[in-house]
């Protein structure tokens, strides 16, 4: 398989032959390029390069520089790709480092971890209930992650990739920027904050330098958000086998991603709720032209689910209403709706001995199916969460004995 881009683990995004980048813009140098029909490999740094160590403390994820993520590698060029033509790319393969199973300090290298970050430090969905940070380390037989901090829990990964896109060009690029300011003005001093804006700090280009380094820090748009270019949507059914149709915004298209992820649950709720690690991803890419207008894809990538994901079929499946916790009632809000049924879940959870941490962090990661299940009953959207009961080395599911209640550790704290 030819590599597109290569990665050296045990070396940083910058310092790689041809540095990683941190930023959406259209100036972005490619790295490499592809024809259509080609097959080729990109390998992937761990989204934040590596800031998070397999120890038994998550100082580390309340400290994490946030501002230096997601290192992304690419792009990659596709020849011929032109604004309005969708670009096909086929996910072949993907999985941590290799060889599989050789441990070593990076995310993916036989480990991957799932956090809780602080309040003040990026949050997550159940932020306002668990403002402190927290880890779970996971470790990797084949396609099976357990964790020594979330113990008598053994599932297969939803492995995916959590982050492609092509780059905007320059008018949408300023569009982006334009929206989420205005979001950000609504609210400026919000914690956590409502958007992020460009940053100069930290700003990774590949191989741009000088002016060109300068213009990128100064527009290039963050890469936490999903927007129409694709990026960030932490889907997980993006499996091998998948094919994704991206709109091509820019001569090229610049493909470019990483965040691999080898397994997550539907809505990634801790923030960093995946198994996050390093490790490579094999794509096919081939185009449509002139697709987004011959198929109306003008706004948001489409794409068919590959075939090769783990297969349970036993649930139990906790049900939250619009109202929250204060007993304010919210008009058909889903996102109120789920957070409901996420905190319905780790109370369930906590009776079998977890901590709501543990609990937090097991949602985020093991391949539950989150869904809006009602959005038209005035005034409660409903919406559900599939805990597959598989998973458990115990019975989770509720019968008259009553919950098997034991030790079951702690997840990684801050000290
Ligand atoms: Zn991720």
């Amino acid at each position: 398989m030819h590599v597109a881009f290569e990665v050296d683990q045990s070396k940083s995004a910058g310092d790689q032959a041809v540095p990683l980048h941190n930023r959406w813009h259209p100036d972005n140098p490619s790295a490499s390029s592809v024809k259509p029909g080609d097959e080729f490999r990109v390998e992937c740094r761990e989204w934040t390069d590596a800031q998070l160590g397999n120890n038994d403390s998550s100082n580390d994820v309340r400290d994490v520089n946030l501002d230096f993520c997601h290192v992304l590698s690419g792009p990659i060029e596709v020849e011929g790709a032109e604004p309005g033509d969708l670009l096909v790319v086929d996910i072949l393969d993907l999985g941590p480092c290799q060889p599989p199973q050789d441990q070593g300090p990076a995310p993916g290298q036989g480990w991957g971890y799932t956090g809780v970050f602080a309040k003040v430090n990026g949050g997550g969905f159940l932020t306002d209930h668990f403002p402190d940070a927290y880890k779970a380390i996971w470790d990797f037989h084949g396609q099976d992650a357990t964790s020594r901090h979330i113990p008598g829990v053994r599932y297969t990964g939803i492995t995916h990739p959590g982050l492609f896109g092509t780059a905007p060009s320059a008018d949408l690029l300023g569009e982006w920027n334009r929206r989420e300011q205005a979001l950000i003005d609504t609210d400026p001093d919000r914690v956590p904050p409502l958007a992020l804006p460009p940053l100069e700090a930290d700003c990774l280009a590949g191989n741009a330098n000088g002016d060109l380094l300068k213009k990128i820090a100064r527009e290039g748009a963050r890469t936490v958000p999903a927007r129409e270019n694709g990026g960030n949507h932490d889907i997980k059914n993006f499996t091998r086998g998948s094919r994704v149709y991206y709109p091509v915004h820019v001569p090229g298209a610049k493909l470019s991603g990483g965040d691999l992820h080898f397994s997550q649950g539907d809505g990634e709720i801790t923030f960093c709720g995946a198994i996050e690690m390093g490790g490579f991803i094999d794509f096919g890419v081939d185009l449509i032209k002139d697709g987004m207008n011959k198929y109306g894809v003008l706004y948001n990538p489409i794409f068919m689910p590959g075939r090769v994901e783990p297969r349970y079929s036993e649930f139990v499946t906790f049900i939250g209403v619009s109202v929250d916790e204060e007993g304010t009632n919210h008009y058909m809000n889903a996102t109120v709706a789920y957070r409901r049924a996420c905190l319905n879940a780790i109370e369930y959870l906590k009776k079998f001995g977890y901590s709501g941490e543990q609990a937090y962090l097991l949602l985020g990661s093991a391949p539950i199916e989150g869904r809006i299940s009602g959005i038209v009953d005035i005034p409660n959207s409903c919406c559900s969460l599939y805990l597959p009961t598989a998973i458990f080395d115990f019975d989770v599911r509720p019968n008259k004995e009553g919950p098997q209640s034991a030790d079951r550790g702690s997840a990684a704290k801050t000290s």
